[in-house]
């Protein structure tokens, strides 16, 4: 074999290997990084391509089972930083409080916004959605088990101007960075009246799309402004991944 062709190999094959290995894989919503591709793109990705249990998905109401547990959350006033993770944006909560779900108490992590929404009920998609991401508190300080995420999702529909965003979408960074909030949030602020909600078993609708991610999508969306809309869709005009297979899931709903 030529030398030079040879050389050319290693260095393909370091330059893939280095890829996987540093962990900043570049992915989209469109394309050849696209979803249709992401599981491709790294071996750590692998999941958004031969995961059974991946979300989004289309709710039908006709569908569901009925929840034993309920949804109550205790959320509270906290500090944090908005992020334009390049994807979306972001807003980590210093402070936030906690979503009890299915009995066990879930600290609210972060939250971040879709444009159209990810989950469809009955096919039918809205302007915007965010995703409420929680991490089950461990039960001492000695459980080795992996941390164990839920998301609450909320649907927006255009209407009024939301308050709980204004400040988020009045500051977020148009380029990839971080920010401080100007004022605390409250998270409570940002839920309808009605917790009832669809549950399902899912992912993250992110790569690595990994499982083992509980659902909690509320019924009664809430608004935001049109101008609100359009001034998240200047910075992503579109973040949301398809629609995935349920593979024989189960939907459940409660309150
Ligand atoms: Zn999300």
């Amino acid at each position: 074999m030529n030398r030079s062709i040879l050389w050319l190999g290693v260095s393909i094959l370091f330059g893939v290997s280095q890829a996987v290995a540093d962990n900043h894989v570049d992915w989209s919503y469109e394309g050849e990084t696209g979803p249709a591709h992401w599981g491709a793109l790294s071996e750590d990705f692998v999941a958004c391509q031969n995961g059974q249990l991946q979300a989004p998905i289309d709710i039908q109401s006709t569908m569901v089972g009925k929840a034993a547990n309920k949804l109550k959350t205790f959320y509270r006033p906290s500090a944090g930083d908005i992020v334009n993770n390049g994807h979306t944006i972001q807003v980590n909560l210093k402070d936030g409080g906690y979503a009890q779900l299915a009995g066990s108490r879930y600290n609210i992590l972060q939250f971040h916004l879709h444009t159209p929404s990810e989950e469809t009920v009955n096919g039918v998609r809205y302007p915007m959605n965010a995703h409420l991401v929680h991490v089950k508190q461990p039960s001492s300080s000695y459980d080795a088990a992996p941390p164990k995420l839920a998301v609450i999702g909320l649907f927006f529909k255009e209407g009024q101007e939301n308050a709980v965003l204004k400040p988020v979408l009045d500051a977020m960074p148009t380029k990839p960075g971080s920010v401080s909030l100007v004022s605390q949030v409250d998270l409570t602020d940002l839920l309808p009246a009605s917790l009832a909600f669809y549950s399902y078993a899912g992912s993250l609708t992110t790569p690595a799309c990994t499982e083992g991610v509980d659902f909690y999508i509320l019924k009664v969306p809430v608004e935001l402004s049109p101008a609100q809309l359009q001034q998240f869709k200047q910075i992503f005009p579109m973040n949301a991944r398809p629609i995935q297979r349920l593979n024989g899931r189960q939907v459940v709903e409660g309150n």
